[in-house]
This record gives structure tokens, sequence and C-alpha cells, in this order.
């Protein structure tokens, strides 16, 4: 069914070119980011983002023919690169579960912005196949790789991922991307109080010294399947509090302007934490992400109920410039400011929307 959030209307583009940024929406945030999900599956069922009672034997994932192609993805990225865009990040589901993405990967690494540069290509990823493919990721084009890694207890890792995989993989593949070139390597662990909280020293201390930056990421009110309370969620300033008491830390300022991790160093000089504190401290004033779905709806926020169906303009013969403005007129009215303004929702409204999950539109 169509909805109004799905309606795209090429020739009404309003949207505002500011010199120095290209496209702006209406708070002056530009486009420059872009997270591309490439399928809805996953070899995990990670308890928080696809829990087994959900994404059973019976769920039903998208059909091929729902996914965008290659062609299509690329299409996108080579207009997004043109309304400002510098970096993709590949996400999922589980990214390296779509067959031949390396294809992929070597077509969004010969687009080059309008001064000719090329973008910045990265992708998101669970670690488990990276043993096998990182070499060949490499070879194709991707620059960096961030990799999800929960705990480093095998126990509790497995009951995490809840399909039983061994933590030791994850590591192995770590060091093969690491070996590949595949860096700087960004390590992201979910921290969810009373699961994995009290492995956030043993973390630390595993990565500390290493050319991996560890982050720590808040557990989100993301979909409606995860069962989220605010209880579960280990605020960044605790996290950063219980490290620091062992391992003296000090605050660093961003390098890139929208980063959302703020970064903390050792102060030994044993490298550097970052914390995303997407609950206890928003970052919507700075947010340039936009995120394609798996069946090609453009998200302008990770909380949004509803996306805009470009694959609809791309199979129905849009042409380029009908497509380019249609994406200009979606940011250019996008007002999206979910995390500032979560504490004003209360539980009655959270249930009443439809928001959608993790693993479709990925992080
Ligand atoms: N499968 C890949 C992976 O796990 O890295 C890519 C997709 S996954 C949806 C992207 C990131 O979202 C992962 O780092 C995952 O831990 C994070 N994530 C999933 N659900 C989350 C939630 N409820 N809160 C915070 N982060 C979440
Ligand atoms: Fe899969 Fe990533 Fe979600 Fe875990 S977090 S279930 S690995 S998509
Ligand atoms: Fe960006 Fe939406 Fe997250 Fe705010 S809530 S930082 S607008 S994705």
């Amino acid at each position: 069914m169509s909805t109004d959030a799905d309606r795209v209307e090429p020739q009404r583009s309003k949207a505002r070119q500011l010199p120095s940024l290209g496209l702006v929406d209406r708070f002056d945030r530009p486009m420059r980011d872009l997270r591309i999900s490439v399928t809805d599956r996953c070899n995990f069922r990670c308890v928080y983002c696809m829990p087994k009672k959900v994404f059973g034997r019976d769920y039903s994932f998208l059909d091929r023919n729902e996914l965008l192609s290659f062609e299509e993805i690329e299409r996108v990225a080579r207009i997004s690169a043109a309304h400002g865009v510098r970096k993709i990040r590949l996400t999922g589901g589980e990214p390296l579960l779509r067959r031949g993405i390396e294809g992929l990967i070597e077509r969004l690494a010969a687009l080059r912005t309008p001064e000719g540069e090329r973008l910045e290509i990265a992708l998101t990823t669970n670690g488990s196949a990276l043993a096998v493919k990182a070499a060949a990721l490499k070879a194709a084009g991707l620059d960096r790789v961030t990799v999800s890694i929960d705990s480093l207890d095998d126990e509790l890792f497995q009951s995490i991922n809840d399909v039983r995989f061994p933590v030791s993989r994850v590591l192995d593949g770590i060091d093969a991307a690491h070996q590949a070139g595949l860096g700087p390597i960004k390590l992201n662990m979910v921290v969810k109080r009373g699961v994995n909280d009290g492995e956030i020293l043993d973390m630390a201390a595993h990565f500390k010294d290493t050319p991996f930056t560890l982050r720590f990421i808040e557990f989100m009110d993301v979909g409606t399947t995860n069962g989220w309370s605010l209880d579960e969620v280990v605020p960044s300033s605790e996290i950063i509090e219980r490290i620091g008491a062992v391992f003296p830390l000090e605050q660093i300022a961003p390098v890139v302007p929208g980063e959302v991790a703020k970064r903390w160093r050792y102060r030994d000089g044993g490298g550097e934490v970052g914390v995303i504190s997407s609950v206890t401290n928003a970052f919507c004033g700075t947010c340039n992400r936009a995120r394609i779905s798996t069946e090609g709806k453009l998200f302008t926020c990770l909380f949004a109920d509803e996306g805009h169906d470009l694959r609809a303009l791309l199979r129905g013969g849009a042409d380029d410039a009908e497509l380019a403005s249609a994406m200009a007129s979606i940011w250019g009215a996008r007002d999206d400011r979910y995390s500032e303004i979560r504490s004003e929702l209360t539980p009655g409204l959270r249930q009443a929307r439809n928001r959608i999950e993790m693993s479709y539109i990925g992080g």
C-alpha cells in the first residue's frame, strides 16, 4: 500500500543547495553518508536485533527480485554522490551474504564526486565470513570494515548471536581484515545491561594497544521486535567512567563533522575508544546520513516509520534527472530529529508507531 511518505514527486524539488555543502535539509544538514542495506537476511539471530521468535523458520524474507540490483544501487549511489555523499557504507542484514558483493564494491569504487574524488567505501559486518572474504573485498575496492563483536566470552557471545557461532572465528576475521589492509578497523559492541555490560572492561583491555578502535553503542529502541527498555541501556557516561577508573582516559575532538562516536584516548598512549550515545546524548543536529533499505526505500532517519520508494522510480523508467530531483526533494524536506525528541515519546506512542527493524535498514 502506498503512503504519503512513499509518494515521490520528482517535479517539485524545492531543495536548497548551499555552495559549500551541496544539498541540505531543513536544518542545513548536508547528505554526506549513504548507508545501503544489501540484504535483509543474516546468519546470526542476535537477540537484540533478529530474535528467533520473530525471525524464525516461518519468517518471509524478501524475494531476490524485490532487492535492488547492483545496477540500481550504483545508480542511486552515483546520484547521491552528485548531491554531496562522500561515504558509502554497505550493511544489512549481513552484507557478506549478498552473492557477488565484490562486484557491487567494484562498481561503487569506480564512482567519483563532482570534484573527481573517489568515495570512501565501508562495510559493517558480523565478521563471520571475513576470514574467507577479506582479501577479495580489498581487491574489489573496499576501504574499511566495521565489525560487530559484543563479547569475548565464547559462551556469552554464542548466546547473543543465538546460532552458536564462536567468537574465535570473528577474531580470526578481524585479523584477516587487518592483514588485507581494510583499516582503520572499528569494532562495535552493543551494550545491554544485565547481558554483556560485565564485559566492558575485558573488551577494553583486549583491544587496548591494538590497531583496532572499540566503540560502545547504547542499546537502541529501533524496530518493534527487540523488546527495548530504558533500564537495559548503559549510558555512555557510565561506560567511560568504568573504563577510566582502570585505564585513565581523556576526550579528544571529532575529526569529521557529523561523527557519531565521541572519542576518548588512553592517557598512556594505548589507542582510543569511542562511545555512541544514541539514547542519552542525541546527535541529530549533525546527522548527515541517508539510508537505502534492501528493496530501495530511502529513509532519512533510522527511526522513520516509512521510507520513500526509489525502486518504483528506478523501475518505472525515471531518468537520472528525475531521480536526482526526487532525492533532492526528499532530503530538502527532511526535518527528522527522532533521538532528540525521544524523551517526549510515551510508551503508548512507541507501541503505536510502525518502526523499521535494524536488520532491514542496517546500522
Ligand atoms: N550484520 C552486520 C553487523 O552485525 O555488523 C550489519 C548490520 S547490523 C544491523 C549493524 C549494527 O547495528 C551492528 O553493529 C549491530 O550491533 C547494531 N545494532 C543492531 N540492533 C541494535 C540496537 N537495537 N541497538 C544498537 N545497535 C544495534
Ligand atoms: Fe545479524 Fe547484524 Fe542483526 Fe546480528 S546485528 S542479527 S549480525 S544483522
Ligand atoms: Fe539521525 Fe534520526 Fe538518528 Fe537523529 S534519530 S541521529 S535524525 S538517524
